[in-house]
């Protein structure tokens, strides 16, 4: 009887590597997940998960609730059966759509169109769990938090984030006001990443307008999905120069505009397929470009027509430089003084983090979506009345 009321966690995977995240909260008659992540390349375990209920037998699962677009969070979700609804923030949902219809050459399945949307701040009841989903800040817009509540208990599940995006100061608020919480379960992807120091979301800005200023030509690499980013860099194009994307992230940025405060919206952005980049070239411009033959092509051109006066922006995670076009893309400019690199991560800093649990001291703490070690883990500081619980994947943990 005494397990009847006790609410149950399992980590599917994530417990100790960056991505691929599954998370189960269940009581007795109600099983939930948040996220169902494909690993990242190279990134722990790689075997493919399924799950009892979820993924085949009977139907056992109530619902699963997505925290971002990103792959390592949403990409096993065309695998789970039909008949299980899949949550998401509606503006993420959209986006996730786009994103799809994009890759769908490649075979990929479109499976958002399906997916239930939600707003920050409205709770979905579902069975005896009260699930709230709570605005955070990450490098995919719209990203959510839950606060699951069930059995007289609380958990946060914060999924992906950070305090040095445009959304800091209300995020530190929603922190500050949650309340107590039985059991935080919090990633913990820069625990194990040398720099303890990040740039934020701002100095990336500030940075753009000077090399905007500098350069006549400043092509933008990052992640389509980046969108904020793409968004800062268009905000930062002086008058009579051109703003400049493909029609695909020109999808991406209208979704992403209308439902953004205007301080945040994207300015003058238009797509390249109107012959524009004749009249650009005479004026000038900024352009998201991605890793890809066609953008090669145009980089590749204006750096051998105008080496000075062109500028290439890497604005993502270090570690992708590895990837081969990325590589190729990179290799195309002349002088390494025209390539800058300027750039704020998605993911919450190691000081960061013990400051937001020491604001929110949760009696139970799991750190997940880490490369960290148990000893890695233990040099947090962390506060004097939780309880440090080192989750493994698949193991159950009650509350
Ligand atoms: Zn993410």
């Amino acid at each position: 009887m005494e397990n009847f009321k006790k609410i149950k966690v399992i980590l599917h995977r994530g417990s100790n590597q960056i991505g691929g995240v599954c998370t189960e909260i269940a009581t007795a008659n109600t099983r939930i997940f948040v996220d169902f992540g494909s690993p990242l390349e190279g990134e722990g375990d790689q075997s493919r998960l399924d799950i009892d209920g979820l993924t085949f037998g009977a139907v056992g699962c109530d619902g699963v609730f997505l925290t971002h677009y990103h792959g390592d969070h949403v990409g096993e979700i065309p695998r789970i059966m039909s008949s299980i609804p899949v949550y998401m923030e509606s503006t993420a949902r959209k986006i996730l759509e786009v994103q799809q219809e994009h890759k769908k050459s490649l075979g990929q399945i479109v499976w958002a169109t399906g997916v239930k949307e939600l707003i920050g701040g409205e709770p979905v009841i579902v069975k005896d769990l009260n699930v709230t989903p709570i605005k955070s800040d990450h490098s995919a817009c719209n990203s959510l938090m839950y606060l699951v509540e069930g059995c007289g208990k609380r958990i946060l599940i914060t999924g992906d984030y950070r305090l040095h995006g445009y959304y800091a100061e209300e995020l530190v608020k929603t922190f500050k006001n949650l309340g107590k919480l039985d059991l935080m379960i919090t990633e913990g992807t820069t625990i194990t990443r040398d720099s303890c120091y990040s740039h934020d979301e701002k100095w990336v800005e500030q940075e753009f307008a000077k090399i905007n200023k500098k350069y006549k030509y400043v092509f933008l690499l990052t992640s389509s999905s980046n969108i904020g980013r793409i968004a800062a860099f268009s905000r930062t194009i002086p008058e009579g120069k051109y703003m400049l994307v493909d029609q695909y992230q020109e999808k991406l940025i209208k979704i992403y505009d209308a439902d953004q405060v205007e301080r945040l919206q994207s300015c003058k952005v238009l797509h390249t397929g109107n012959n524009l980049i004749k009249k650009a070239e005479k004026l000038g411009f900024g352009m998201a470009v991605r890793a890809n033959d066609h953008f090669q092509r145009i980089v590749k051109n204006f750096f051998e027509k105008y080496p000075e006066k062109t500028c290439l922006v890497y604005s993502m995670w270090s570690g992708y430089k590895d990837c081969p076009s990325i590589k190729k893309m990179l290799a195309l400019c002349p002088d390494e003084e025209n390539v800058k690199i300027r750039h704020a991560s998605g993911h919450v800093t190691k000081e960061d983090l013990e400051q937001v649990i020491e604001t929110i001291k949760p009696a139970k703490l799991i750190i997940h979506h880490t490369a960290a070690d148990k000893r890695n883990i233990g040099k947090l500081i962390l506060p004097g009345d939780t309880e440090l619980v080192c989750a493994e994947d698949g193991r159950l943990i009650a509350l």
